[in-house]
């Protein structure tokens, strides 16, 4: 695994086919100060999963919210670079056909609409499809999927467990039948049992033929699902290349993640104030 040198055209797909997603020379900025990110560059392949490694305050969820045409809501833009989709060009798009494209973000926090039922939530997600056979497709394979949502259709979202309402957000976006999925943090404050639970449904669903970008700090949740892996450091991609590359996870966690007595006490911190008992949260987009 060797370090990328600034500038290169990094190419991380293991994939021989075309990119559906590609981010080329991609800078962000909140304001006038904050550069989030610095000419990144990323290709994932149909049906192919890759993660975005890095420490807090890399430029993960920024990378996100540049694909997903979020970024204004966050009073951020994207300075120079592009984002294509199917090799045209969608810098440009609104949201909303960022999603009819087939590309949906689960953002950070596990977002649910917590006044309405699990039902009216998975529906919400399905707004963008149109054919009605479409929405029962894709309802039937979600409650599939997850189980626990079934029992608990009429149930308001807002007591859901945490781990329940990480699966709703899941699910909800999964009821637009996504081509490409970007899930930024979803084991965040999640049990073992529960990071292990969501990493096996994304292997789930990238099988059926759905690419995922998985920003995670957990990385070998993360490893074990994706072919290929980008850290970012400081808003640049720092290392790239095949999942089998980063074996050495404690070096990646020293080197770029952030290990040690702080790191450990943030994320204690981050799972006891999200863990399994039932929280309300509103949706933010
Ligand atoms: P984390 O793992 O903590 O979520 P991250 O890798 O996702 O971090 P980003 O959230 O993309 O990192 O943040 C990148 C940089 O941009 C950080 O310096 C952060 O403080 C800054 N930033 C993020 N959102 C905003 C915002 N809305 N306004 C101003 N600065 C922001």
């Amino acid at each position: 695994m060797t370090p990328t040198p600034p500038g290169r055209q990094v190419d991380v797909s293991c994939s021989p086919s075309p990119p559906i997603l590609e981010v080329s020379g991609l800078s962000v900025r909140y304001g006038q100060s904050v550069i989030a990110l610095q000419g990144v560059d990323l290709r994932i392949a149909q049906g192919e999963a890759v993660t975005v490694l890095g420490a807090n305050g890399a430029g993960k969820s920024s990378l996100l919210r540049a694909i997903s045409r979020t970024l204004s809501l966050h009073r951020g833009a994207v300075t120079s670079g592009d984002v294509r989709i199917n090799g045209e060009p969608a810098l440009h798009w609104s949201p909303t056909r960022m999603v009819r494209a087939g590309v949906v973000q689960v953002p950070e926090g596990r977002h649910v609409f917590a006044g309405l039922t699990v039902q009216e939530n998975l529906r919400a997600g399905a707004l963008t499809n149109r054919s009605r056979k479409a929405r029962e497709r894709a309802m039937a394979y979600v409650l599939d999927l997850f189980p626990r949502l079934a029992d608990r259709m009429n149930q308001r979202a807002g007591l859901l467990s945490g781990g329940e309402q990480q699966m709703l957000a899941l699910g909800r976006a999964l009821m637009s039948e996504p081509r490409v999925l970007l899930l930024d943090e979803p084991s965040l404050g999640l049990a073992p049992r529960l990071v292990t639970q969501v990493g096996e449904i994304i292997r789930q669903v990238n099988e059926r033929g759905v690419s995922v970008l998985l920003v995670e700090q957990n990385a070998a949740m993360a490893l074990s699902v994706a072919s290929s892996a980008v850290v970012i450091e400081n808003g640049r991609v720092a290392r790239a290349g095949a999942a089998a590359e980063f074996q050495d996870q404690k070096q990646l966690a020293a080197q770029y993640l952030g290990s040690g007595p702080q790191a450990e006490r943030l994320a204690a911190l981050r799972r006891s104030s999200a863990d399994e008992g039932p929280t309300l949260r509103r949706w933010s987009a």
